[in-house]
């Protein structure tokens, strides 16, 4: 449950900050490696706390979750940007 809210969280903040930013990459190798490595970022950052304790604090503050998220998302961004594995060879 907590695992598939984090990935609605993170697709939808990655596909609307990938919108307003065409800069990025938009193929789906890149945005799936993007949406993989921020999921395991923020799996660090929310383990420390009991299950309930998250599920508790993630109804509360939807919006401290879509900043972690951001954040997560934006560092995923830079790691894939400099090793995209769409290129060949
Ligand atoms: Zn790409």
């Amino acid at each position: 449950m907590l695992k598939n809210y984090m990935e609605d969280v993170v697709i939808t903040v990655y596909d609307d900050y990938r919108r307003r930013h065409p800069e990025i990459c938009q193929c789906e190798q890149c945005r799936l490696d993007v949406i993989a490595l921020a999921l395991t970022r923020l799996r660090g950052m929310y383990a420390a706390s009991p299950e309930g304790e998250i599920l508790t604090r993630v109804a509360r503050d939807d919006r401290q979750v879509r900043a972690d998220a951001l954040i997560a998302v934006m560092e995923a961004l830079q790691i894939v940007k400099e090793k995209p594995r769409h290129r060949k060879g």
